[in-house]
């Protein structure tokens, strides 16, 4: 809160007539209020609610306030891109530190969200997951035992990586290199990058355990939202990796398949898209939500 004011009155001090500011927040937040209710990645898993709207208002009741989930801001960018104009609905999915994702109906300008002003927080949902035929347990940065997010997230890949280094000898290249930068969770990670963009075969076989989860999902979601057109895949998993990582998606959704659709690959291939390899999602969204909310379309 120190900081967002204090940045806000050094935009004043260059702009007097500076009178909003939106803030784009990567935690879960209540939607309808601007509450916080949990930053596992950012404040451990036993953080408490904390209500940043309310205090930004009390401190600086001069500024118009909006605080909107990152994921949320960044869906509100790409839906401003024409090229989703004709979508019924889009579902952007973000693998990061964390992983969520939310739905927009495009004829509403809408993201719905429970009364609880949350949706689409699938990095919580508990999952079975193996890798190479081994059962895995871990625990979210949430708490949560097994969440989607202790395995294919950012964070989860390097524990899975860890995992992996634990229970198997160096004997192939690929044990060996990640052997070497083990003591450093992010160097171990970005090795894994490098050698699933080398094809090396061991490092592709723990890239698909890792995006399978994420297939399921994805078959889930399509197949209860029938009105989901496409798909934004987005996050800093994904564009370490994008090519990659969006065939082993592909791969994997095509093994799943989808009930009665004859060309499962086609039909993934035309739903999923890449999102924009930059940093500027939550920026643009943040700026899109505070006009909406002034519009009151959402
Ligand atoms: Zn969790």
């Amino acid at each position: 809160v120190d900081f967002l004011v204090e940045k806000v009155k050094q935009f004043q001090h260059q702009d007097a007539s500076l009178s909003a500011a939106s803030i784009s927040m990567g935690a879960a937040l209540n939607d309808h209020t601007g509450e916080i209710l949990n930053s596992g990645p950012l404040w451990g898993p036993d953080c408490q609610k904390f209500d940043l709207l309310g205090h930004l208002r009390k401190r600086k009741p001069d500024v118009n306030w909006v605080v909107v989930n990152d994921v949320s801001a960044a869906l509100l960018r790409f839906a401003n891109n024409p090229q989703y104009a004709q979508c019924r609905r889009i579902n952007l999915i973000t693998v990061s530190s964390g992983i969520a994702c939310r739905t927009l109906d495009q004829s509403k300008s809408y993201i719905p969200v429970n009364k609880d002003g949350i949706q689409g927080e699938i990095g919580h949902i508990p999952i079975e997951f193996s890798l190479l035929n081994q059962p895995l347990t871990e625990i979210c940065d949430c708490g949560g035992k097994n969440h989607l997010n202790a395995f294919s997230s950012g964070r989860g890949i390097t524990k899975i990586l860890h995992t992996f280094l634990s229970k198997s000898h160096p004997s192939s290249l690929f044990q060996k290199q990640l052997m070497a930068v083990r003591d450093n969770d992010h160097e171990l990670t970005s090795t894994f990058f490098s050698l699933v963009k080398a094809d090396d075969p061991t490092a592709i076989r723990i890239l698909d355990a890792v995006t399978y989860p994420i297939a399921k999902m994805i078959t889930h979601m399509l197949t209860i939202d029938a009105e989901i057109e496409k798909i934004i895949m987005t996050g800093g998993v994904v564009h370490a990796i994008e090519k990659h990582y969006m065939h082993s998606l592909l791969k994997n959704l095509g093994e799943i398949g989808l009930y009665q659709v004859s060309s499962p690959e086609a039909f993934f291939k035309k739903t999923l898209t890449l999102g924009i390899n930059d940093d500027d999602s939550g920026l643009i969204g943040a700026a899109i939500a505070y006009d909406n909310k002034i519009n009151s379309t959402i």
